[in-house]
């Protein structure tokens, strides 16, 4: 039997395990942690990470031929294929810091495998082991050279290791209908005879359920790793370029959905991911281009680096100029006046609110004096007061954060955001009553019937705003 462990039970480690051990009855999956509360929830009932389905498949198989353990050391010796899925977020401090990828976690878990590894090294049989490591996370390119270090260092020769690249694609939302039908698997390895044959078993757990022609199995190892932040970095860059467009519009009165359907309409191009808005966010396309722009950097392309920086740069700008927007409609003050704000998740579908543009448009706002109330159908209070600043109201619903408020923002696409009674918000609020749609989810021209002031992104200019204000 086939034994995988899996380290760091995270929002990638625990869905993407639970999945392949749904798929593959046969084979053992333990997922593994160093933190002994996320092996606790991921045994209880309430489930650490949110995704629709997840709850479902976990009970299939915990139990059966999945478990959670914080004994990271006996399932990782006892693992024929360890796939490595811990956190690499940007660098807070040190050398690199706001560019690079921190990648104490991911070389501490390397370690942990080489130990572990070390300390089993004979199989039953008495014959030298040889462990398949797979990279899950997202790491910069040639990672896997200083892993297979690491590895050597602590006892390569006694046991035979093979680094293999398998990034995870799936989105945050949809996760477990991702990895069930994923676009594509993308296993990456050397092209020697040992590289060949640990790609062939990573290829053979997936073969157990995705078909054959979406399994990219001859990449090389640094194409591999390269692709996942790649195809981050793109997405975030198709959000900024169209946004870029829609900070000229709003200069200009041209629409940017109508010019972005016109763009979306040429097949070369596509039109997924062209709406304008308010930012991307979320925990990895910061992440990603930033650490794609600290690799060019690394390797000597500072042009490639530049130009990936300012994908981040557009989206820092289109932050705070939603919040100079803002202030300035309002009469260049918003100190002491009441302002709701509707969605801190970063998309709508998840309570997500890391790398959210919705918690830096709040601080902004509170930077200037507004009194912030914040509702989101899918962030409890704790977790909107812990991620923006604890001064922030928080209320029960759309209607309780627009009461006695002077402007509304909208910053999450969510659906009941669109089919508010906007007649009974605009009751409610101060006048003039303002609203600041990021996401272009309202009926612009409705809300100025019934007398609202509304700026919304990339739109021509309500004649209040182009008229009092120069953004
Ligand atoms: P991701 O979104 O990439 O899954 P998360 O932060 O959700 O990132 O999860 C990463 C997990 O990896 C965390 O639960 C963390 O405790 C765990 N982790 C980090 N380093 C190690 C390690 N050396 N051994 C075991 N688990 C680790």
């Amino acid at each position: 039997m086939v034994k995988i462990c899996c380290i760091g039970a995270g929002y990638v480690g625990g869905p993407a395990m639970a999945v392949l051990a749904l798929k593959c009855p046969a084979i053992e999956v333990a997922v593994v942690d160093v933190s002994r509360s996320r092996i606790d929830a991921w045994n209880s009932d309430r489930l650490p990470v949110l995704e629709p389905g997840l709850d479902a498949v976990v009970r299939a198989c915990r139990g059966r031929n999945l478990s959670f353990s914080a004994d990271v050391d006996r399932h990782v010796a006892d693992a024929d294929i360890v796939f490595v899925s811990v956190n690499t977020p940007t660098k807070a401090s040190g050398i690199g810091a706001g560019r690079a990828p921190d990648l104490a976690y991911w070389e501490s878990a390397a370690r942990v495998v080489a130990s572990a590894a070390a300390s089993s090294s004979r199989s039953r049989s008495g014959t030298k082991k040889s462990t398949v490591v797979v990279e899950k996370s997202a790491v910069p390119v040639r990672t896997a050279e200083a892993m297979e270090r690491i590895l050597v260092a602590h006892g390569g020769e006694e046991r035979a290791f093979e680094v293999v690249s398998n990034p995870e694609f799936f989105s945050e939302g949809t996760a477990v209908r991702d990895l069930l039908c994923p676009d594509r698997v993308l296993i990456g390895g050397r092209d020697t005879d040992a590289g060949r044959s640990a790609v062939r078993a990573v290829r053979d757990v997936y073969a157990h359920w995705v078909p054959e022609d979406r399994i990219l199995s001859t990449t090389s190892l640094w194409s591999a790793e390269l692709s996942k932040v790649a195809a981050n970095a793109f997405l975030a860059q198709r959000v900024s370029s169209v946004n870029a467009i829609s900070a000229l519009c709003e200069a200009t009165g041209a629409d940017v959905s109508d010019v972005a359907r016109a763009v979306g309409g040429d097949g070369r191009v596509g039109d997924g991911f062209l709406s304008a808005g308010v930012g991307f966010g979320g925990p990895s396309l910061q992440r990603d281009v930033l650490c794609l722009a600290y690799a060019c950097e690394r390797s000597g392309v500072a042009e490639a680096a530049e130009y990936w920086r300012q994908v981040v740069a557009v989206n820092e700008y289109q932050k705070s100029r939603f919040v100079r927007r803002v202030v300035s409609s309002m009469f260049g003050t918003v100190a002491g006046k009441k302002v709701a704000v509707l969605g801190l998740a970063f998309k709508k579908g998840v309570g997500d609110t890391r790398g959210s543009p919705a918690v830096d448009v709040c601080r902004g706002l509170l930077g200037d004096g507004a009194r912030v109330t914040v509702y989101d159908p899918m962030v409890s209070e704790k977790q909107a007061r812990k991620g923006v600043a604890a001064r922030v109201q928080v209320a029960r619903d759309a209607y309780e954060a627009a009461q006695g408020a002077h402007g509304l923002c909208v910053l999450t696409e969510w659906d009941e955001f669109r089919a508010l009674d906007y007649r009974r918000v605009f009751d409610g609020m101060q006048r003039p009553a303002f609203v600041f749609d990021g996401r272009n989810v309202v009926d612009a021209g409705k809300l100025r019937e019934m007398g609202f002031v509304v700026y919304a992104v990339g739109k021509p200019l309500d004649d209040w705003l182009s008229k009092g204000t120069r953004n």
